[in-house]
């Protein structure tokens, strides 16, 4: 689905047309093309900020009828804080905090791309338009009924005003790939689990093929014959076939080894015959939110054409309860031999995750393997819904990761490894059970998979709380948040492709 926004650049000299947006410091100074475009306004602006305590902090807002002489229909101010203060990720914030002023309609909106110093490098530029994009996503493919000025959706041109057209457009290029990968994850977090079932989720992940993924469906068949004995036991009660998924970008010298990224594709998560309660049962069609992001990733780094190889493998399953269902009691069998005893059957996604992980070590020797997985509720006890759980058996990839987090403001949180943990996931019957205690639940889960790694540096991301129902923010009102595609992506254009 196209976004109803347009964004563009065009060159400040350009018309005016509909809304204008600009922006200021906290000394409510404009740039001097702004200047000149406001004129004799700026005084009666400096006034009207004044009467409402506008002081231009960051990403505050003056929204007010376009005075006289000013060629527009409103003008929206924002404030940029102190110029000293300004940090990397602002003006992305800055993009979806306009982007959020801007009422339902058609209106056109021309922002004036200059902060009060200089105009916008590019770069500013360009994120200034991913956070327009950002922040505009809106899942509303299912109403066919669009209320009357309620949530109504923005359906605009955006023109950015830029000092130099050509070098905005080619910084904006892959930042709007990567926005679409963001999109592509929250849309399939999104999707009601009646429509994104197993096969039609390999499905879209299939889609990748036109930007030269080479796609690769196992089947429940195929599975068998590898042996993921633990995966399949949790797809089995369900009337949808399990599948994985492998995608694989060649971006890099021939030869070298690829990044892994590996997702949990839980479509839907029922607990099985340990059963959740039915209280937001239904928020379980996010329980593939690190399959999600491991999609949208591969997109953007497909269509930026990353200089690295990589591939992404998502496991997905739909964890039912049935008559042929799998069993607290069960023992299974990994593909890696190691045997499991099934506790409880809603601890499913480290089952999942245990066979791909297992599967991407063996055959194709991974640089690194980084999985996400909304995997346990007492992540969200430890972290809140900021942070995303970071378990690591590499200090420098964990090092890197935190990094990327703070820049991209997708944060991640160091949790501790330690055999000492170990005991708790001992069985009497098997080489070991796939629950803990309730205590220290989120550290057992990794203690688990981390058993299924191969001695590959590896980290998990657990991200039960951040990849949805968080809380909205300047560039995210979408309930499935899309959360760790810009984190990765730039883990990968940072640390792994060399200068883009
Ligand atoms: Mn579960
Ligand atoms: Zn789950």
């Amino acid at each position: 689905m196209p976004d109803a926004v347009k964004v563009g650049f065009v060159p400040f000299s350009g018309p005016l047309r509909g809304v204008l947006v600009v922006f200021c410091d906290d000394n409510l100074k404009f740039g001097p093309a702004t200047t000149r475009v406001l004129g004799a306004a700026v005084d009666m602006i400096r006034r009207t900020a004044a009467a409402n305590q506008f002081k231009g902090k960051s990403a505050s807002t003056l929204d007010f009828l376009a005075p006289e002489g000013v060629k527009a229909t409103r003008l929206l101010v924002i404030g940029t804080g102190k110029p000293s203060e300004l940090k990397k990720n602002d003006l992305l914030k800055f993009g979806g905090v306009a982007a959020g002023k801007l009422r339902p309609g058609n209106e056109p909106v021309t922002m004036l791309a200059e902060l009060p110093a200089a105009a916008m490098k590019p770069e500013q530029a360009a994120a200034l338009a991913s956070g327009v994009r950002l922040r505009a996503y809106r899942f509303d493919r299912y109403k066919t009924k669009k209320k009357d000025g309620e949530d109504g959706a923005l359906d605009c041109t955006i023109s950015i005003a830029v000092s130099d057209v050509a070098a905005a457009k080619k910084a904006f290029a892959s930042e709007d790939h990567i926005v679409d990968g963001v999109v592509i994850a929250r849309d399939l977090v999104n999707e009601p689990p009646n429509v994104l079932f197993p096969a039609e989720f390999a499905r879209r992940a299939a889609q990748l093929r036109k930007l030269g993924v080479d796609i690769d469906v196992l089947d429940v068949k195929a599975m068998r014959k590898l042996g993921m004995g633990a995966l399949l036991g949790v797809g089995q009660g369900s009337a949808q076939p399990s599948r994985t998924v492998i995608m694989r970008w060649n971006g890099g010298k021939k030869g070298d080894q690829p990044l892994a990224f590996i997702g949990k594709g839980v479509c839907f998560d029922t607990g099985g015959i340990s059963i959740k309660p039915s209280a937001s049962m239904e928020d379980m069609k996010g329980d593939m939110g690190g399959a999600a992001c491991v999609v949208g990733l591969m997109h953007a780094l497909a269509a930026r054409k990353a200089r690295a190889n990589v591939v992404g493998a998502i496991g997905l399953v739909e964890n039912m309860p049935d008559g042929s269902a799998q069993r607290p009691g069960d023992i299974v069998t990994s593909m890696s031999g190691q045997t499991i005893e099934i506790i409880n059957t809603d601890a499913e996604g480290r089952l999942v995750l245990a066979d791909v992980l297992w599967y991407v070590a063996q055959k194709f020797r991974p640089k690194f393997m980084i999985d996400l997985a909304t995997l346990t509720g007492a992540i969200m006890v430890a972290l809140g819904t900021e942070h995303a759980g970071l378990f690591s058996n590499n200090d420098e990839l964990a090092e890197r990761l935190i990094r990327v987090g703070q820049e991209t403001g997708e944060k991640v949180w160091r949790m501790p490894l330690g055999p000492e943990y170990d005991k708790q996931i001992d069985s009497q019957f098997a080489d070991m059970k796939n629950t803990g205690t309730r205590n220290g639940g989120s550290i057992t889960a990794a203690q688990f998979l981390q058993r299924f790694v191969d001695n590959t540096p590896w980290a998990h991301l657990d991200i039960a709380g951040t990849a949805m129902g968080a809380p909205k923010t300047d560039i995210n009102q979408s309930w499935g948040s899309g959360y760790g595609v810009r984190l990765l992506e730039r883990l990968v254009a940072q640390y792994y492709e060399g200068k883009r």
